[in-house]
């Protein structure tokens, strides 16, 4: 079994700390961070799986980023597959991304572009749907509030959940990629490298994926996008320092490798 919580890794500082220290880290750094103070206290959210809390981020958003701003950091960095639509329920009102042209929009139902400080206060928790048939939802609570706010857009993200180690299905060590459509039960699998250079033959490469981190692996045509993720990271951050390239690159290899004729750069001649 995974573990129902996992330790993370400050963004500002790079420190690695268990789910629950992490916020009064968090605080601190964010104070040490010489980051600009604005018109009104920014709101410190944590973000998890509503299911588990294995997944979490902690964001810092100004008073006055939008539910829109918010939906998108989520979607950059955890959810979005195929532009399925969201929606925020807070206090039991419905914000929406339906666009407001649709007849969709009930009286108790809103769009997205609603400061936060309009719907959200120091204690407030809600939730967020991303797709209506297979929904991931995630719930957030505001776990603080900071003087600084980020510098040069509305939301940041300030912490997050580091990769889950998960062993592989076959042999027990470190587990790398997933494969989301496994002919057997179950349909899902974590398989390591080696493993998955032994089954070429039985992946087909579309449903072999480096294993996401994020609470939407597995689901709809999910994938991680990193460089969209990146975006929402304070600067100094490399795509290399957030997600595992190599392992990406490897997964290329060992799956092409079948239509290679001749030369291979692997060792082993399954
Ligand atoms: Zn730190
Ligand atoms: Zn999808
Ligand atoms: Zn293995």
């Amino acid at each position: 079994m995974p573990p129902r919580s996992s330790p993370g890794t400050c963004l500002l500082c790079k420190t690695s700390i268990g789910r629950i220290a992490m916020l009064r880290h968090s605080m601190e750094c964010l104070k040490k961070s010489a980051w600009p103070e604005s018109d009104g206290p920014s709101f410190v959210i944590r973000v998890e799986g509503y299911h588990t809390k294995m997944f979490w981020l902690l964001v810092l958003a100004r008073h006055d980023a939008t539910l829109s701003d918010l939906d998108r950091l989520l979607r950059d960095v955890w959810v979005e597959c195929c532009g399925h639509l969201s929606a925020f329920k807070i206090y039991g009102r419905r914000f929406s991304s339906y666009s407001g042209e649709d007849d969709f929009n009930e009286d108790e139902e809103s769009g997205l572009s609603v400061p936060l400080d309009e719907v959200i206060g120091p204690d407030s928790t809600f939730t967020y749907e991303y797709d209506f048939g297979s929904t991931t939802i995630l719930r957030l609570s505001v776990v603080g509030l900071s003087a600084v706010s980020p510098k040069s857009q509305p939301l940041i993200l300030i912490a997050r959940n580091n990769r889950l180690e998960i062993p592989c299905y076959f042999c027990k060590e470190k587990g790398e990629y997933l494969v989301t459509d496994w002919p057997d039960d179950p349909y899902q699998i974590v398989i390591c490298r080696d493993c998955t250079k032994k089954k070429t033959e039985e992946l087909e490469s579309e449903s072999v994926i480096v294993f996401p981190n994020s609470p939407r692996a597995g689901v709809c045509g999910y994938m991680e996008e990193p460089n969209s993720a990146l975006r929402w990271y304070p600067a100094g951050w490399q795509l290399e320092d957030m997600y595992p390239v190599e392992s990406e690159e490897m997964l290329n290899e060992i799956m092409d490798n079948d239509e290679d004729d001749g030369y291979t750069l692997l060792d082993d001649d399954a």
